[in-house]
């Protein structure tokens, strides 16, 4: 482990959760029901929400799409607490983080090219790539240049305790290998910015969408060699379209319309497991929220790891 530098040692804080999209097009259902799950999670129980915006992976990012979330959010009546943050202004921070590993031996420069993973290994990680074979643990071979950093992972099962899945179970280095901090792109990986962020903001509970369930331990693990404390998850079903695809950017989900007001808002309660009542549904939106802070229980969420159709369509 690494020293604690990036931890924050203020005085302890209640519940502070946040929503973090990318800004890779406009706020969509799936998006929404990330929001809503996130927001009243933090609000039921008294808790701070914070928004970030995440582009990391500038090459995915597009101009105006943060302020449009931005806006989107704050015309469903979403209220978050302090200033938005944004990843692209804060690289200075993940390169600190990935100093102090590389310093204490944690991370390690890797010089393969996706090309040569494949002819060394077939193995399949969690997340459907291919598992990284381990070739540059030890050094790099001669006359082999750096393009990326990895981040040493040990060989032993993590549990995760998540608040709507129930227990994990995950071998780093069966089921993910050593994994990527620093692109061959130049680019910080999600997972050191995710974990770098959450716990600059003193974020401690975590709720979003269990597409990122099988990245969680990573992140555990990344919180522990730099010293930061652990929150507590949450992962929401997501919402997937008539092909069974996540709804996203690239399978070309629409936009949320704010016009739409309580019953947009309604209809990703309800997929949360949370039936709306008529005159809420088609009331005003600081209504709705006021019902839905005091209906909120996170018991009610379905518990379903892979892709979930939901009961409800957005309209
Ligand atoms: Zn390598």
């Amino acid at each position: 482990m690494v020293h604690s530098a990036l931890a924050n040692s203020s005085a302890p804080i209640g519940y502070r959760g946040r929503f973090a999209p990318s800004p890779t097009g406009p706020l969509h259902f799936g998006s929404l029901v990330a929001a809503v799950g996130s927001y009243l999670d933090a609000r039921a129980n008294g808790g701070e929400w914070l928004v970030r915006i995440e582009d990391v992976d500038t090459p995915r990012s597009v101009p105006g799409a943060a302020a449009l979330i931005l806006r989107t959010l704050d015309d469903l009546g979403f209220e978050w607490n302090g200033e938005v943050l944004v990843q692209s202004r804060r690289l200075d921070l993940y390169h600190a983080a990935l100093v102090d590993l590389q310093l204490a031996g944690e991370a390690y420069p890797c010089a393969c090219s996706r090309s040569e993973i494949a002819a060394a290994t077939s193995k399949k990680s969690v997340d459907g790539g291919l598992l990284y074979p381990g070739t540059c643990r030890t050094g790099l071979a001669d006359g082999k240049a750096a393009r990326a950093w990895r981040l040493r992972v040990p060989d032993r099962e993590f549990v995760l305790e998540d608040r709507v899945q129930g227990k994990t179970r995950q071998n780093l280095e069966r089921e993910v290998g050593d994994f990527v901090l620093l692109r061959a792109d130049g680019q910080y990986a999600y997972q050191l910015a995710v974990v770098v962020d959450d716990a600059a903001q003193d974020v401690n509970a975590i709720v979003r969408g269990v597409d990122l369930l099988d990245s969680t331990v990573r992140q555990m693990w990344l919180q522990q060699r730099l010293g930061l404390p652990t929150p507590s998850y949450a992962h929401l079903p997501v919402v997937v379209n008539a092909q069974g695809e996540k709804l996203s950017k690239q399978t070309k989900a629409a936009a949320v319309d704010p016009s739409q007001g309580s019953s947009i808002l309604a209809s990703a309660m309800q997929f949360l497991g949370h039936p709306v009542p008529t005159d809420i549904r088609h009331g005003p939106v600081a209504d709705f929220w006021r019902w839905a802070i005091s209906a909120w229980s996170i018991e009610r969420i379905p518990s379903v790891k892979g892709i979930y159709p939901g009961p409800c369509v957005p309209p």
